[in-house]
């Protein structure tokens, strides 16, 4: 296990995320839910990463009349990441309709370690009640995660 190679620890790189920085980030997530592609389901997501120099990438989810073709708005954001160039991120957002917490689902918790250290900090709310977030870290969320 010692031996496993895994990337650098890619949030020690950057600096540590303000409680004001976590807001702004739950609301460019909820920004971006209203953005969503979804006649099928109506189940608005947003999610939003936070980059080097406070920047942030977001991203809905879109859906397609052939449902497995369906992006999630977490994938999507990591796409608007690296199609700008970003690949470290140390937080993430997620908001999305009631009245559950919306947690990722588990092929976005694995796209999400490939960019991001298990100290990440995730940040989830529902839409209209973003005060009431939830917060832990990546690995928290994906404790045994699939890595070369
Ligand atoms: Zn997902």
């Amino acid at each position: 296990m010692a031996n496993k190679r895994r990337p650098p620890a890619r949030s020690a790189q950057i600096p540590r995320v303000t409680p004001a920085a976590l807001k702004r980030l739950l609301r460019r997530a909820a920004a971006a839910a209203r953005r969503a592609h979804c006649p099928y389901s109506h189940y608005h997501v947003g999610a939003a990463l936070l980059g080097p120099g406070q920047r942030m990438y977001a991203g809905c989810n879109v859906e397609n009349a052939s449902y497995g073709l369906t992006l999630c708005a977490e994938r999507n954001a990591v796409v608007q990441a690296v199609a700008a160039g970003i690949k470290t991120f140390s937080a993430v957002a997620i908001v999305a309709d009631g009245p559950a917490i919306p947690f990722p689902c588990g092929a976005c918790r694995q796209v999400l370690v490939e960019f991001c250290g298990p100290d990440t900090i995730v940040i989830i709310a529902v839409r209209n009640r973003l005060d009431q977030f939830q917060t832990l870290t990546l690995g928290k969320l994906l404790p045994h995660a699939f890595t070369l």
